[in-house]
């Protein structure tokens, strides 16, 4: 037996024999082209990505109605970068200049794409390289005659195998899926790749960035997955097959205990109604919150439909996205948070600040926005327009100081009497919340909460700020600590604040999704849970087999304890118990 580790990016347990992809490397070598020539050079050009848009295009048509929404999203997202001017007309000016092949200017093009890609520092869109790099790899195949997806792994032959490869790209996961691939283990990728957030959704077992697996897993071996934890056991004994059978069991058990729970509303034993909201990121997600029975969206991040371009999108355009999201929840609430850019998001073509910046503490959210007086009311007039078409919620990130409130509350004031003034139809009663993030504004959440309608809880943001832990530095992230006693003060005093002040304080952050916290936070008084489509329903059956009541004095007793060491062991109790009930 051998265990290699990568990262987790989806749980899951799956036995089955390893398919290992090697595909030899393109072999890319420039040769000259005579001038007479060139033209034919340029239309095998075009015509090897016009194919390579056409397969694409076949496997996108050919989701079925039942995948995740970002199956589909994500191969638009590949279909689209074919009609990028860079990517169309940037070879053939250098098959032109330089009367190279087709493949050597493809490649050069590649290349400086790449080395943009390289300069950013968000990890967000220095992950969209990967895209760039399976679209234009689609492209160098067909112009090597590769045509189609060559590979065996990519039919039937796929079915309930282990893929070990060095990368996949959206579309090869999508006909392995389609042929019922059993588990994933990639080589490179990282949390936020494409290839991650596909399996993720498609709920396939994988592990991505197993160094050297391909040195390490032979064709046939017996591969043991075991996604939650990022494990990949090969060749494992008979006693740890049988370990893995029985865990595979029990997971199947319970993904169909919770497939039960769909249409269950969310009510304590103890009678008490929680809210249980859905976060999204694409309008397309409307279709899984609304699949796994979420009440509404607590939270919209609408940046993440601007990022990799290089200009806002105009009133139009967000109004058509935010109009959708509203009429796809058919009724529910839809909470838009406003622009959240700086820190981890940039927009294509911004930078992060020069040396010595700090992009967290700098320019970002609420900030970037009261600068950005014109870009910000254009998306409040969006917004506000859009909810004439179903209940909105409007949500303000990051803020710091009560004056920066005043300020954004101003100016949503001056947009809803331009529309007034104009005759257009909006909620004029429109719920505006203030997102506690940073830990001033949790320690004066008693003032916010006086001029605002909610409250949500972004513990994301409020452990980084409170603990001063980059959240996406892998050099301190083990300090980063949801049960750390000041930051638990921090939500807990969020939390007393809304009641005292008749307002609902919602989390939207990850805490709010990991059922080991569930318990904790029922028993600090959090009643509006807002997580992702695919953790809903876990949230939900620790919701159901609670008892509020008794959960809130055990925890009262935890939040008097002194020490991390303290809490950390008596909530491991708390979930120990309610687990020993279930
Ligand atoms: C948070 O900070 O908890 C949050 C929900 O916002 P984001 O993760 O988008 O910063
Ligand atoms: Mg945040």
């Amino acid at each position: 037996m051998m265990a290699l580790s990568g990262i987790s990016i989806s749980k899951g347990i799956a036995i089955g024999k390893a398919a290992v992809l090697r595909r030899g490397t393109l072999d890319i070598r420039e040769y000259s082209i005579p001038e007479s020539l060139i033209e034919d050079e340029v239309v095998r050009f075009r015509s090897a990505l016009r194919k390579a848009k056409r397969q694409l295009r076949a496997v996108r048509d050919d989701i079925s109605p039942d995948a995740p929404s970002e199956a589909a999203a994500l191969l638009d997202t590949h279909i689209v970068m074919f009609d990028d001017h860079t990517l169309r007309e940037g070879p053939v000016e250098i098959i032109c200049s330089r009367r190279c092949n087709a493949e050597w200017a493809l490649k050069l093009q590649r290349d400086l794409l790449m080395q943009v890609f390289e300069e950013m520092d968000d990890p967000y869109l220095r992950a969209r390289k990967d895209d760039i790099e399976h679209v234009i790899n689609r492209i160098q195949q067909n112009l090597q005659g590769d045509e189609g997806f060559p590979s065996d792994m990519f039919d039937h032959r796929a079915r309930g195998a282990v893929v070990v490869a060095d990368d996949l790209a959206p579309a090869e996961i999508m006909l392995m899926y389609k042929h019922g691939v059993a588990a994933f283990v990639t080589e490179c990728g990282g949390l936020n790749s494409h290839t991650a957030i596909l399996a993720r959704s498609l709920g396939v077992p994988a592990v991505l960035g197993v160094h050297h697996a391909r040195c390490y897993i032979h064709h046939d071996d017996d591969v043991a997955i075991e996604g939650r934890h990022g494990m990949v056991v090969v060749a494992p004994s008979l006693l740890e097959m049988d370990y893995f059978r029985h865990c595979q069991q029990e997971e199947r058990h319970y993904r169909a205990l919770l497939g039960k729970l769909k249409r269950r509303p969310v009510i304590s034993r103890d009678g008490q109604t929680i809210v249980l909201m859905a976060m999204a990121e694409m309008r397309e997600d409307a279709r899984a919150a609304r699949e796994a029975g979420a009440a509404g969206i607590g939270l919209f991040r609408t940046e993440m439909l601007f990022l990799g371009q290089r200009d806002l999108p105009n009133e139009a355009e967000q109004f058509d996205t935010y109009v959708r999201i509203v009429q796809a929840m058919k009724g529910a609430p839809v909470t838009i948070r406003t622009l959240d850019l700086g820190m981890d998001k940039w927009l294509a073509g911004m930078r992060p600040p020069a040396d010595g910046g700090n992009p967290a503490m700098g320019l970002r959210a609420i900030r970037w926005c009261l600068q950005d007086p014109t870009m910000f009311s254009t998306q409040l007039r969006a917004i506000l327009r859009a909810s004439a078409y179903g209940p909105v919620r409007i949500m303000f990130p990051m803020l710091c100081a009560e004056s920066e409130l005043h300020q954004a509350l101003a100016l949503l004031s001056a947009e809803k009497s331009a529309l007034c003034a104009a005759g257009v139809d909006f909620d004029a009663d429109i719920h505006v919340g203030a997102m506690i993030e940073v830990p001033a504004a949790a320690l004066s959440a008693a003032s916010f909460a006086r001029c605002i309608d909610f409250l949500s809880l972004g513990t994301n943001d409020l452990i980084q700020y409170a603990l001063a832990v980059d959240r996406m530095d892998e050099e301190v992230n083990y300090l980063y600590d949801p049960l750390h006693p000041a930051v638990l003060k921090l939500i807990h005093m969020t939390i007393a604040a809304g009641r005292r002040a008749g307002i609902p304080v919602s989390m939207c952050g990850e805490m709010a999704g990991d059922p080991f916290y569930t318990w904790l936070l029922l028993g600090m008084g959090l009643r509006d849970f807002s997580v992702a489509p695919g953790s809903l329903l876990e949230i939900k059956r620790a919701i159901v087999d609670s008892d509020i009541a008794l959960l809130t004095p055990k925890v009262r007793r935890i939040l008097r304890l002194g020490s991390r060491a303290e809490i950390g062991a008596a909530v491991d109790h708390l979930v120990a118990s309610m687990q020993r009930s279930f």
